[in-house]
């Protein structure tokens, strides 16, 4: 998987890649390869580290520097929770990104409080899933006089929590919450887990982010909108992957092999149809997931393969190779 990544950064055409280009490049075509082969195979951690590292000195510096990230002032930074930080007006794209996907990943963590060290008293998610100021959204911080840095631990002393007066019944009423529903535990640290989601939701996500064609005319950054297969009808998410001729065919005999005996449907019909049909760890249910996975990938490499190199791969390669991923 290196390797294939590795190839894919050295071609010719991506060295003299701008930012914009390299972060267009990682985004929809490195991380789906690396989506693809993690949702197949059990992928080493140290291999995972290693594709994640490649990634990112590519989309900072191209392939041929050797040069490190800029670095984080991370004292100052560490204080602050990633939930708590405000959006500056001079912040780089990157970080103002980071700020923006909050509300997209924040149920993915589950947070359990331990001794209360690491966790952000305000900000960080450990009251029930949440943190204080969305579950209290009319408090003013500045008026509970406790800082926006503090941690949880900071309010806990010999064996009980220490808030102080408050400054009406709202805030009063914050600090009673607190004292019936937790406790800190100064023997167990504070844990950050991950929450796991069905695979195939997360999948359909990533293909809502695809940059088709339909998207990118709307930035103007290309244009012309059309499928590249085709040439008649928009490049869309549905049309690309389930409505074109092209996967439309590939489909088909995809659908045979999985003993469907149908056509293809609308995607995210498609989606919820399979999601249904592949519950269980059975074989035949991970098969069909791979197959699904597989299609999604090996049409998404064929559409870029067609753009970038104007080379058509015919339908009937494209199964070939799915048969070959899943021998
Ligand atoms: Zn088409």
């Amino acid at each position: 998987m290196g390797e294939a990544i590795t190839t894919r950064i050295s071609h010719w055409t991506t060295k003299c890649l701008s930012y914009a280009g390299r972060l267009q490049l990682v985004s929809s075509v490195l991380m789906s390869m690396h989506i693809y082969w993690c949702s197949i195979f059990i992928i080493l951690a140290s291999v995972i580290k290693g594709v994640e590292d490649l990634c990112r000195k590519y989309l900072w510096h191209g392939m041929n520097s050797s040069s490190k990230g800029g670095l984080v002032n991370w004292s100052n930074l560490k204080k602050l929770s990633f939930w708590g930080i405000t959006k500056p007006n001079d912040a780089s794209w990157s970080w103002r990104q980071m700020v923006n996907i909050r509300s997209k990943i924040e149920s993915f963590f589950v947070y359990n409080l331990g001794d209360g060290s690491r966790f952000s008293f305000w900000f960080d998610p450990w009251a029930n899933g949440m943190s204080l100021v969305n579950r209290f959204p009319e408090v003013d911080i500045m008026d509970t006089d406790i800082d926006r840095t503090a941690t949880v631990n900071s309010l806990w002393r010999n064996r009980s929590w220490h808030f102080p007066d408050p400054f009406d019944d709202y805030t009063l009423s914050i600090w009673d919450y607190i004292k019936r529903k937790f406790e800190i535990n100064p023997l167990r640290p504070d844990k950050v887990l991950c929450k796991p989601h069905d695979d195939f939701s997360i999948k359909s996500s990533i293909m809502d982010k695809l940059h088709t064609r339909d998207k990118m005319l709307k930035w103007g950054v290309i244009h012309s909108n059309s499928c590249c297969f085709c040439n008649s009808k928009t490049e869309t998410v549905d049309h690309l992957f389930f409505e074109c001729d092209y996967s439309k065919a590939i489909w088909r005999k995809l659908l045979v092999d999985m003993n469907f005996n149908r056509d293809s449907y609308h995607w995210r019909r498609e989606v919820s149809s399979l999601v249904r049909r592949t519950k269980g760890k059975s074989k035949i249910a991970r098969d069909r997931k791979n197959t699904f996975c597989a299609a999604i990938y090996h049409i998404w490499r064929a559409r870029n393969e067609k753009i970038f190199n104007q080379n058509l791969m015919k339908e009937g390669m494209l199964v070939a190779l799915f048969v070959l991923v899943q021998l």
